[in-house]
């Protein structure tokens, strides 16, 4: 039985400022889940996002505060078990919160796989890998600096595929730093963009050529997220694959996308997507329509990033890797163990439920007070 649902803002800062075109982050402002069943097992869940309310219509607080009102009383007493019937009650009686609904199917999955002994990927339908590769993105926003970065990542062999977040300035002055560091790192290094949105479809057209041309081979969300026709052109014109990941919010955006064929990728997200379930739905849209999987991140922390990669495993698929580089960018460590990053590759938990153990003392000490 469902006893307990607690919510822990944990503030913790970045290595250093991570600058996209909606916001330069400084902190990660980490949101918990914890259920608590009656058998004494607990779950843990997240629901993090990015830049308050900037990059999404949930922030932290607003994610806290419907847990605490709205869903926690609607799910206690429940069997803890049965997340299914949890899940369904909570997408029927309650609109949108994807954040919030995630965290709290990640949390039940957690305990169950502890329950049953035995990883959430198999709860999910069984792991096809251990390993996942994992990009990592220069956002300090200075071309020698990134540079740099990669280059420090690339000796560690810790990550050989980067990501460029772009669109604060100029098309041109973004083209030239972005195939300054594909020219620096060489070929056999993939470079990627984010533009968050950022384009025009006109500047797309003109930003898309030059990167294309110069061997960037992965444009993600170069235009708004409503402008799927726009996207659809796009997919159409470049051969360099073009990635939906703001226009994409779970499994009834993948139906759309895919019908368009308004993108060559998507980034599948589980916070985005509502779930570790909706997740796995937009996945199979994806591989049913011939589109390639990536696996995105929302800057989660521990949890979420072992959530993600519980789902990523299960992928057939996933030409274009994944990005759950978050616990890296944060500078204080929540697990007692902390997740495996090696040969350029984050190691997927093994253990029960998401095969991670929190550091308890350490999470009370950074979480938010005025909660
Ligand atoms: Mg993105």
């Amino acid at each position: 039985m469902i006893e307990a649902v607690d919510t822990l803002l944990v503030d913790v800062p970045t290595i250093r400022p991570h600058k996209l075109s909606v916001a330069t982050m400084n902190a990660q402002a980490l949101v918990l889940v914890r259920i608590r069943c009656s058998d004494g097992i607990e779950g843990w869940g997240e629901a993090t996002t990015i830049g308050g309310l900037n990059y999404g219509e949930e922030s932290p607080e607003s994610i806290k505060v419907n847990i605490d009102t709205y869903i926690a009383p609607l799910i206690i007493g429940m069997n803890a078990n049965e997340i299914a019937k949890v899940m369904n009650q909570l997408r029927k009686t309650i609109q949108g919160n994807r954040f919030a609904k995630c965290a709290i199917e990640t949390a039940l999955l957690d305990a169950k796989g502890k329950r049953l002994g035995i990883p959430v990927s198999e709860l999910l339908g069984g792991r096809l890998r251990d390993e996942l590769p994992v990009a990592w993105t220069l956002a300090s926003g200075d071309t020698k600096k990134d540079i740099a970065e990669a280059e420090k990542m690339i000796e560690l062999r810790r990550h050989n595929i980067f990501k460029l977040k772009i669109g604060l300035r100029s098309v041109g002055a973004d083209v030239e730093h972005v195939l300054a560091i594909k020219r620096a790192l060489g070929a056999d290094i993939s470079v990627r963009v984010d533009v968050n949105q950022a384009w025009s479809e006109l500047q797309a057209i003109r930003g898309i050529a030059a990167l294309e041309a110069g061997g960037i081979d992965l444009i993600e969300q170069p235009v708004k997220a409503i402008h799927k026709d726009s996207m659809a052109r796009l997919t159409n014109k470049f051969s360099v694959a073009i990635m939906a990941d703001e226009s994409l919010h779970g499994p009834v955006d993948a139906l759309e996308l895919a019908n368009k064929f308004a993108a060559d990728v998507f980034a599948i997200k589980i916070n985005q997507s509502g779930g570790l379930f909706p997740a796995l739905q937009a996945a199979n849209i994806a591989e049913l329509s011939g589109i390639d999987l990536y696996g995105g991140t929302m800057l989660e922390g521990a949890v979420g990033t072992a959530a993600s990669a519980h789902v990523f495993s299960t992928f057939r698929d996933l030409a274009y890797g994944t990005e759950l580089f978050g616990p890296l960018l944060l500078t204080e460590e929540i697990l007692i163990e902390p997740l495996v990053y090696k040969d350029f590759s984050l190691q997927v938990p093994k253990g029960p439920g998401l095969g991670i153990k929190l550091d308890i003392q350490k999470i009370n000490h950074l979480k938010r007070r005025s909660n």
